[in-house]
């Protein structure tokens, strides 16, 4: 992997847009004391993840944005991207040329980007993790830090040299793995409590376990047990109710034959009626006609006494005898007509009532 370029705006000395491309083999930058060249690779420390303003020689973070000069006005942004040639693929990412880019405005926000995508400053230090170019790797070494190194004692020069050895990723992993390790154990810690607690109440929760299993069978037993009834009773009502329908049926003709009588009977009743009004007009009339008749009757009795009285004592003619016997004769056979008419009267009233 090979850092090919830098471009900075606004960082520290660097308020115009600058960039420094480095070719293959060794690139240096020279200038007189002050001229920024410590802040060309505090700008290369800050995009590689730096978080502390001491270690970029400031007090706050903010202190990085250019700040203004005699000629200059400050400016609000300092921005810095690197760019890697990245076609060994130290880098794990799917990419030829990765550029990493770091932006701060004055107010203390803060953006990261990989490959111009925003990110998270995370995300970057993760990224070059296994790169060996980390903030604090042994790629960087700032100005004095030789010096240091070479006063420091030597279990502290042994991390300078792990780290160009390569193993310093290796020893934060096994830190970060032992961590793991111990919280792992912790928990397990946690669960042999767990189930130390657990086991006492298995008894107890077997006992109820078999309580609940009885119940539910026992549940079930009658719930099937209700169904059957259930059953039972729907087939009976049913039977019940075809039979009710049956009887409903006959019922229903029956009523139906019974109204039909009903309405004959009526008709027969208001014709029997109508027969009893006319025979009782007949029969008054015949009343009416036998009190005539009657009467009649004993008229011709009286006529028939007088016409006797004259017959016994007066001295009549044998013509006037012979029209007295006629007229007697006619009066008898008058008399024994209306007898007859009477009693066939009196026959038919008799049939009829
Ligand atoms: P030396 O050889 O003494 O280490 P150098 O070349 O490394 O010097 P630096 O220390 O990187 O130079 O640069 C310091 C210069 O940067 C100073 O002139 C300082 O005024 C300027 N400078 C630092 N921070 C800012 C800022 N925020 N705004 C403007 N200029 C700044």
């Amino acid at each position: 992997m090979h850092l090919e370029k830098i471009e900075m705006t606004g960082f520290k000395s660097f308020a115009d847009k600058t960039v420094i491309e480095f070719d293959q083999g060794v690139t240096a930058v020279v200038g007189p004391n002050g001229s920024g060249k410590s802040n060309l690779s505090e700008a290369v420390r800050w995009v590689l993840g730096e978080q502390s303003a001491k270690n970029l020689r400031g007090k706050k973070m903010d202190d990085i944005v250019f700040a203004g000069s005699e000629s200059r006005k400050p400016v609000n942004i300092a921005e810095v991207t690197l760019l890697f040639n990245n076609e060994d693929q130290t880098l794990p990412i799917d990419f030829s040329q990765v550029s990493i880019t770091r932006r701060m405005n004055r107010n203390g926000e803060s953006n990261c980007f990989i490959n111009k995508k925003p990110c998270r400053l995370k995300d970057i230090t993760d990224l070059l993790m296994d790169s060996g170019i980390g903030k604090d790797s042994f790629s960087m070494i700032s100005q004095g830090k030789v010096e240091q190194i070479f006063q420091n004692k030597p279990e502290e020069r042994r991390s300078i040299f792990e780290d160009a050895a390569g193993i310093a990723k290796y020893k934060s992993r096994k830190i970060s793995a032992e961590r793991k390790l111990e919280r792992t154990e912790e928990h397990l810690n946690r669960v042999e409590d767990i189930l130390h607690e657990i086991t006492s109440q298995l008894t107890p929760l077997e006992v109820q376990r078999n309580t609940a299993l009885q119940y539910q069978n026992k549940k079930k037993e009658l719930s099937d047990i209700e169904i059957a009834l259930i059953a039972v009773e729907i087939e009976t009502v049913s039977e019940q109710w075809q039979l009710s329908k049956k009887e409903l049926i006959q019922y229903q003709e029956r009523t139906k034959k019974l109204e039909t009588d009903q309405s004959e009977a009526q008709n027969y009743l208001s014709i029997l009626k109508h027969k009893e009004a006319k025979i009782n007009d007949d029969i008054d009339l015949l009343q009416e006609e036998h009190v005539q008749v009657i009467q009649k009757l004993e008229q011709l009795e009286g006529q028939k006494n007088i016409l006797e009285q004259k017959a016994d004592f007066s001295t009549k003619s044998k013509k006037q005898q012979k029209e007295i016997i006629q007229d007697k004769v006619k009066l008898i056979e008058e008399q024994e007509l209306n007898a007859t008419t009477l009693s066939s009267k009196s026959k038919e009233f008799t049939l009829k009532k």
